[in-house]
């Protein structure tokens, strides 16, 4: 039976589209939203289409903002020589959430998975290789432990290598198949004090 109308059931559908959200927490939000003043209801939705309409990738680093370079790399304190790798933006907001690492990132947007056919020209490794030409001192591979982790880590360390810039991996405190983002800020330091050369 067909309890709401056309729009609502539209908005508990596009909802329950999103990740980790299940129809009864689509249901939920779709009634918060229809509960909200009106003005609040359209600057949420205004949100998402400025969002999507000007967010793009930071030319440098490939993380997600709406300038030509983030604020990090646009940052001149910060270790430019210093390239912490990353497979998505969220693990790189995990990483400033600790505060304490200084150098700047290099998101890769996935790891190489040949389960899933994912390979190296799948994800943002060449724009690593033409940043690597550059002035650098280290490069530290904050990849996730999982085996698509692991995986990308022996690639990049093995391409790296011969240049001689220094490729370190984060020590292995972070949980196997951990997503970096639900690990705490401490354990992440940890990890990133505890780096090994590859
Ligand atoms: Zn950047």
């Amino acid at each position: 039976m067909d309890v709401f109308s056309g729009y609502m059931n539209k908005l508990i559908e596009e909802l329950s589209a999103l990740p980790g959200i299940g129809n009864k927490t689509a249901q939920r939000l779709a009634f918060h939203i229809m509960y909200m003043p009106k003005e609040r209801a359209e600057s949420l939705s205004r949100s998402i289409t400025e969002a999507r309409e000007h967010v793009q990738y930071c030319k440098e680093c490939f993380t997600l903002t709406d300038q030509e370079l983030c604020p990090i790399c646009a940052n001149k304190k910060r270790d430019h020589k210093t390239i912490m790798v990353v497979e998505n933006p969220r693990d790189l907001s995990a990483y400033e959430k600790t505060g304490k690492y200084e150098g700047v990132y290099h998101v890769l947007h996935g790891a190489i998975s040949p389960m899933l056919g994912i390979g190296p020209s799948d994800i943002r490794l060449k724009e690593l290789l033409q940043r690597l030409q550059g002035d650098v001192d280290e490069l530290i591979i904050a990849t996730n432990s999982s085996l698509e982790g692991e995986t990308t880590a022996m690639y990049i360390s093995k391409l790296v290598k011969p240049t001689g810039i220094k490729v370190t991996r984060i020590a292995s405190g972070v949980p196997v198949g951990g997503d970096l983002e639900n690990i705490d800020e401490v354990t992440l330091l940890r990890a990133l004090e505890g780096r090994t050369e590859l």
